[in-house]
């Protein structure tokens, strides 16, 4: 009996079957830039493929040289690069899984000078205008889409899916905005759509009837002049009559400037659309965006909005998420907190994808565990995310640990990041590697503060200190006054507050408290989509409103010292979205300020060399962290090694991705 019965029905696709509705949606890894980059991925996807994935959709490749995202991305054009997808499908397929290579056309999205569009309009987010497709090009990109997805079906594959939605090359023909073509491809919608059926009915002929083909459909483009949910019945009728197997949802463009999968979008936030456009068609659909628990996907599915939902952060962060999601042990699940932190924000930079609470996540041949053949006492002092996840670690290893820390409760930073709007999964986080600390039998001493003669008697073979940070308090005059709170000190003890308040430090923490300061509890569903102009109604051309900022009761000034703008070291992928929420809530955010003292009056600065005094009610300090790491001199006096992971062994460019992963790279060499 399965405890998600909807998401644990098999689905009879005719020619082929499902064994449950759960998916694993395409993801860029930039494994394959790798060396050994095949054999990771292959690693990668049989983990999850062994643990009950029904299908798995491959990270985006072009049908040809023009659409490649980059000048070295992936290509399927010739026979040539068979070998290294048929390892990837046999992997899969041993895991009695499915795998399904997504087709990606980037359109005008290609980062190089040679990419191609149906007009020649650049895109806001790329740097090259693309060159306007001719006619002649257009009959052969048929032709290549055709080629590319027989070779998939080579290669063992057991579909293809089509990109057709955040704003590619697909997505970039049905919108008006970007497709401004005079002939028989631009136009009407039914112009518009044209390339669409013509690649979907030449996939077919190319492939059979007996191969899975997706369509990736944008329902909300989020665009000017993107479609109104009309067209988009239309184009979803159109590709299921060319012959498609399933649509899957698409969210937004990538240029549009809609959160869609940041922590702040409301979970499941977006299957309300893919349930009004199932109710207009006959085939298959898949929804996704922001379902990372196992009851999220079920109620999706049980309220008739989608067939199957597609997961793809959530497989990072446990590559067992279906098994135990079957087996009803979903409290087990680590689960994604939507950061993007250690996933997308690091692809972007050109870097391999991981996990920021499981760094082992497409690293799955190289950051292993194995069991140690003599096991050692250790120590931890510290129950932030660095000190649980090295317990954790060290204790799968074999190792007898102890776990000290001093609050009464597990999980340091985390549990003061939980507060903030859009964070309340850092939560779970810390459920997760409880679970795991209890089940491995980790002892744990929580509530005292160690003095640290007591702990240089434990009868142990190694510390590992994991003491964290303490806040850094700018040394002016006046940061003893009762204005002045550490952000550890609002988040603790959440004091009233006035209606003025300066933020000192505008990193990630001074965001964060002004996210806070403006709004302390996450949004309804119904005020998020109107908060960021959505709508609901189908009738507005992109699904696009005016959006609706509620006026701010509070007057917040966030500051730095250093010139330029506010906020750049912030995610890649969500770094626009905080500064954008704070513009439209009109906080002053301001750089080049030099802090003078605090008094009475506020917090007196020099801002771009002029004196001004800031009448704050409250003063917030989010100027960085220090190192927390006395204990380890003092417990270096025992002559046993001593080990500082996360905040205590560097404060400067610390974030909780790297104190999860210096926790599994201690653990690994220990
Ligand atoms: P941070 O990002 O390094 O920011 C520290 C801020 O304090 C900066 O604005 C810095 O800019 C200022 N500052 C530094 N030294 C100062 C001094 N001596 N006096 C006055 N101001 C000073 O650190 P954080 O905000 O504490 O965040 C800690 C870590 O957590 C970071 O790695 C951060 O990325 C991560 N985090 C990430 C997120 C996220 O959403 N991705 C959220 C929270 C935290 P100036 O020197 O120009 O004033
Ligand atoms: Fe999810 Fe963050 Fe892990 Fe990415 S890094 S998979 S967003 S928890």
């Amino acid at each position: 009996m399965f405890h998600f019965p909807h998401l644990f029905a098999p689905l009879d696709l005719g020619f082929t079957q499902l064994k449950n509705r759960l998916l694993m949606g395409a993801m860029h890894t930039g494994l394959l830039a790798q060396s050994h980059g095949v054999e990771r991925l292959a690693a990668f996807y049989r983990l999850r493929a062994e643990h009950d994935v029904a299908l798995i959709i491959t990270g985006g490749t072009s049908p040809n040289f023009r659409g490649r995202l980059q000048l070295d991305g992936e290509e399927l054009s010739s026979s040539r690069h068979l070998k290294s997808h048929r390892v990837l499908t046999r992997a899969v397929h041993e895991a009695e899984g499915k795998l399904v290579l997504q087709l990606l056309h980037a359109g005008r999205y290609a980062n190089h000078p040679l990419c191609v569009a149906p007009s020649a309009l650049k895109a806001p987010i790329s740097p090259y205008t693309p060159h306007a497709l001719t006619r002649g090009q257009i009959q052969q990109l048929i032709a290549d889409f055709a080629h590319s997805a027989s070779l998939a079906r080579e290669a063992g594959y057991d579909g293809i899916e089509l990109m057709g939605s955040e704003g590619y090359l697909l997505n970039q023909f049905l919108c008006l905005h970007t497709n401004q073509r005079q002939d028989e491809w631009g136009g009407e919608l039914a112009n518009r759509l044209r390339l669409i059926e013509a690649i979907i009915r030449a996939i077919r002929l190319a492939v059979g009837e007996d191969f899975i083909l997706i369509y990736r459909l944008s329902m909300l483009d989020l665009v000017a002049q993107g479609a109104t949910l009309e067209e988009v019945v239309q184009i979803g009728q159109a590709v299921e009559a060319a012959g498609v197997t399933l649509i899957n949802s698409g969210i937004g463009w990538h240029e549009s400037r809609v959160p869609t999968i940041a922590s702040l979008v409301p979970k499941s936030g977006f299957s309300w659309v893919t349930g009004l456009l199932r109710a207009q068609l006959s085939i298959p659909l898949i929804a996704c965006n922001r379902i990372n628990s196992p009851e999220l996907a079920e109620s999706v599915l049980a309220r008739g909005e989608a067939d199957l939902v597609a997961l793809a952060r959530p497989f990072l962060a446990d590559a067992e998420f279906a098994t135990k999601a079957a087996r009803g042990e979903s409290s087990r699940i680590n689960t994604c907190i939507a950061c993007n932190q250690a996933c997308l924000d690091r692809v972007f930079i050109g870097e391999v994808a991981s996990c920021l609470v499981n760094p082992q996540a497409c690293h799955e041949t190289l950051r292993l565990l194995p069991a140690v053949s003599t096991a050692k006492r250790l120590a931890v002092i510290g129950g932030g995310p660095a000190g649980m996840a090295f317990a954790v670690y060290a204790a799968e290893r074999g190792h007898i640990v102890s776990l000290y820390e001093q609050l009464p409760e597990l999980g340091g930073q985390f549990q003061l990041a939980c507060q903030i709007p859009g964070k309340a999964d850092f939560a779970e986080t810390i459920r997760y590697f409880t679970g795991r600390l209890q089940a491995l039998q980790v002892k744990l001493v929580l509530g005292q503060v160690q003095d640290g003669h007591a702990l240089l008697s434990l009868p142990v073979d190694e510390y590992v200190v994991a003491t964290g940070v303490t806040p850094r308090i700018p040394d002016i005059p006046g940061m003893d006054h009762a204005k002045v709170l550490t952000y550890q000190q609002l988040l603790r003890e959440a004091p009233t507050l006035g209606k003025r308040i300066a933020i000192m430090g505008a990193g990630g923490i001074g965001f964060d408290v002004a996210h806070y300061l403006l709004q302390p509890h996450d949004l309804s569903q119904e005020a998020w989509l109107a908060q960021w102009g959505i709508d609901t109604s189908g009738r507005e051309p992109g699904a696009l409103l005016p959006m609706e900022w509620p006026a701010s009761s509070h007057t917040l000034w966030l500051l730095q010292r250093k010139a330029g703008k506010l906020g750049e070291g912030l995610g890649y992928t969500t770094g626009w979205i905080q500064r954008l929420q704070l513009q439209r809530a009109g906080v002053h955010q301001w750089s080049e300020v030099q802090y003078l003292q605090v008094d009475d009056a506020g917090l007196h600065i020099l801002h771009k060399g002029e004196r001004k005094i800031l009448p704050a009610d409250q003063i917030i300090v989010c100027t960085g962290q220090q190192p927390c790491d006395e204990l380890a001199t003092l417990l270096a006096l025992s002559g046993r090694p001593v080990h500082r992971i996360g905040g205590a062994r560097t404060a400067i460019g610390l974030d909780a991705r790297q104190a999860i992963l210096d926790a599994l790279e201690l653990a690994m060499r220990l």
